[in-house]
């Protein structure tokens, strides 16, 4: 498949998902993850309508990031290593692994402008994975007010690569059910309107959860590195 018909592809089973729960497909974003592909491959994505890059490493953001400009939104999506914050920061628009105080400190410190993050949730209890154990996500966020730059858009999880269906729609009902419960203090600086759930293996599951941003890599623009 070519990059335009896997996009087509992607969008129609997000079409599908969507009205399967009665959703409205424009409030599903689609990100697509470039972090196994070439700058220009990530180009042909932007040339067939994608309008946001998520990149899960330090050198791969800022190579990409170097080459693409401020054309689409940036999103970064893996673990971030406080002292390597400075780096990137002002260059990232979204940060969806957002999981501990001194990460959110540091954010706060070296950024210019507010930075849109997703607290990053371990919905699974799956040891390998990032990520705040669910009953420690509302005390986090509330703690955030402290750190004026810092805004939580929503929460973000990974399902365990190997779970099954039934896990996997747990794990993201867990996560909606978090969301819906912190979005529902009202706090100023945590609005947590979105669900950042679902990658190539398991993105129409969590769109029928409630998914607002799709993180899609392999399957939209491929694996270079195979
Ligand atoms: C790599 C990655 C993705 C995309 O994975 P695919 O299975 O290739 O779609 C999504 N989210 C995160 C955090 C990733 O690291």
């Amino acid at each position: 498949m070519t990059i335009e018909e896997s996009y087509q592809d992607i969008v129609n089973k997000i079409d599908a998902a969507c009205q399967r729960v009665d959703r409205n497909p424009a409030e599903v974003e689609i990100i697509a993850v470039t972090k196994y592909v070439s700058v220009a491959t990530a180009q042909a994505a932007i040339n067939v309508g994608v309008k946001h890059l998520a990149e899960n490493r330090l050198e791969g953001f800022s190579k990409k990031y170097e080459e693409i400009g401020n054309e689409v939104n940036w999103h970064f999506v893996g673990t971030l290593q406080s002292r390597k914050v400075k780096e990137i920061i002002n260059q990232v628009d979204y940060l969806h692994s957002l999981d501990r105080t001194s990460l959110a400190k540091e954010v706060n410190k070296r950024t210019e402008q507010t930075v849109r993050c997703f607290v990053q949730v371990n919905t699974s209890g799956e040891d390998s994975k990032h990520g705040l154990s669910p009953e420690n996500v509302s005390e986090f966020i509330d703690s955030l007010e402290k750190f004026p730059k810092i805004q939580v858009v929503g929460l973000m999880t990974m399902a365990p690569f190997d779970a099954g269906e039934e896990d996997i729609r747990k794990y993201f009902k867990r996560l909606k059910g978090l969301r819906d419960k912190i979005k529902s203090n009202n706090w100023e600086h945590a609005p947590c309107e979105y669900l950042s759930m679902g990658m190539s293996n398991d993105f129409e599951i969590a769109v029928e959860e409630g998914a607002t941003h799709v993180r899609i890599g392999t399957s939209l623009v491929g694996n270079e590195a195979e």
